[in-house]
């Protein structure tokens, strides 16, 4: 395969397949050399690398003979990776509305922007959001980029990455950040390829450190049992998604004002067609944006308990959440599910009823204002960042809890 990111040295390999043995995408052959014109050796076979190479280097490290290599790919712009400057936040809208994730990467943006000496700027795409641009200035923006066209106001895979990429390449930005919402999920690892850079996914901290001034991006790695800080020492930009909630969000300051760049955008043809639009059912929670949750888990003991939870959130005008281990069971939908694989959620008040504190659980939940949980096991981990903790039966306390809203 030309131009493969792995070398394979013919004249080190022996043929022993045990490259073959630990490599996890099956991107790796044992071939007869003769096929390949390649020097006379006593050893008959030679590995073959095919496309489904992802450079991860678990051959790299496995061979006893240094008979492979990943290839230092090129990149856009150069090796120069002083030629990247500014710090940038892309500004999704949805039907012409910046949806809040925007001013919480705005907030931490502002913040490493000032560490880096650097300028911050918004990158917005859509059609009529000349006025909306403007406001992004009020949020911490020194410059927003934004291409305005009828092309670019419903989202398009296509076009987003091209346009995004095409941006990139031309201003060289050295922190690219995005929310981690279906749309930032779906073009950012896109850019990320055409700007041959890495992406870190989920960010749950950003910070940049002292010494290189690089872009530390922390999220949750091995299920969630290690907090893992990733950096991207020899590419630009570089880039993180970060979930609604993760981060707080400043204020705005109306007296601040900044440019807004006008872009032209790289359409494409695209490859999928949108056939229809479905708005979101009018009875899907809106979990990421409650005041207060009332959270249910295995210890609800079946679907139908569900609707306790259900009279005391009608009470407080709350929201209902749940633990996997619910969503698993088919209790609830999986709209309802908070945490590392479910939503993140910050609201003022989380009741946490009969579920654990499993440490994916407290991905999505622990930066809540105040968090009550009921347990009767006192030592259930969720009790560890509880501010009210009871120890109790939920069939006791929740309807007494429900009965003292109703009776007030
Ligand atoms: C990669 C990965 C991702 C995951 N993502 C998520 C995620 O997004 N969200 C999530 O929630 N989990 C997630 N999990 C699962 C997580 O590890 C736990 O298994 C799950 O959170 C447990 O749910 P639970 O607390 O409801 O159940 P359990 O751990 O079984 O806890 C039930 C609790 O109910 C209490 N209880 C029982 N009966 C009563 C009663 N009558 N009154 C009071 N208390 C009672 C028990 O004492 C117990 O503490 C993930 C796991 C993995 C590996």
């Amino acid at each position: 395969m030309q131009d493969a990111p792995l070398i394979i040295y013919a004249d080190k390999c022996t043929g022993c397949s045990l490259c073959l043995k630990v490599c996890p995408f099956a991107a790796l052959t044992l071939e007869p050399r003769a096929n390949f014109d390649l020097p006379e050796s006593r050893f008959k076979n030679i590995a073959v690398v095919n496309e489904a190479c992802t450079a991860c280097g678990a051959c790299v490290e496995a061979c006893k003979f240094e008979a492979m290599a990943i290839r230092e790919i090129e990149r856009t712009g150069g090796d120069d990776l002083t030629a990247y400057k500014g710090v940038w936040a892309f500004a999704e809208q949805r039907d012409g509305e910046i949806q809040d994730v925007v001013y919480e990467l705005l907030s931490k943006g502002r913040e490493l922007a000032d560490k880096l000496q650097t300028e911050l700027a918004a990158v917005l795409f859509g059609s009529h959001m000349k006025e909306k641009a403007a406001e992004l200035t009020h949020w911490g923006a020194d410059k927003v980029y934004l291409v305005d066209d009828p092309a670019l106001a419903e989202y398009s895979t296509d076009n987003y990455s091209s346009t995004m990429a095409d941006l990139i390449e031309k201003y060289k930005p050295e922190v690219v950040l995005a929310g981690a919402t279906s749309i930032g999920r779906a073009f950012i690892p896109r850019v990320a390829i055409k700007a041959k850079t890495g992406l870190t996914a989920d960010c749950t901290s950003l910070e940049i450190d002292d010494e290189q001034k690089m872009l530390l991006q922390t999220r949750p790695a091995f299920g969630g049992n290690i907090m893992a800080t990733i950096i991207c020492p020899n590419h630009r930009p570089q880039m993180a998604t970060v979930r609604h909630k993760v981060l707080k969000k400043a204020s705005p300051d109306a007296s601040r004002s900044g440019e807004v760049i006008e872009e032209a955008p790289t359409l494409t043809q695209a490859r999928t067609k949108i056939i229809e639009v479905l708005h979101e059912m009018g009875n899907t929670v809106n979990l990421a944006e409650a005041d207060i949750i009332v959270s249910g888990g295995r210890g609800l003991g079946g679907p139908e308990n569900f609707k306790m939870l259900e009279e005391l959130a009608k009470e407080l005008g709350a929201a209902v959440g749940a633990s996997r281990a619910a969503v698993d069971a088919d209790w609830i939908p999986a709209y309802h599910q908070v945490g590392q694989t479910g939503k993140t959620v910050c609201p003022k008040l989380y009741i946490a009823c009969g579920i654990s504190g499993a440490i994916q659980h407290l991905a999505g939940m622990s930066s809540s204002d105040t968090i009550i949980a009921i347990n009767k096991d006192p030592d259930a981990p969720i009790f560890d960042i509880a501010d009210i903790g009871i120890v109790g039966d939920i069939f006791e306390i929740v309807p007494m809890i429900t009965k003292c809203l109703r009776d007030r």
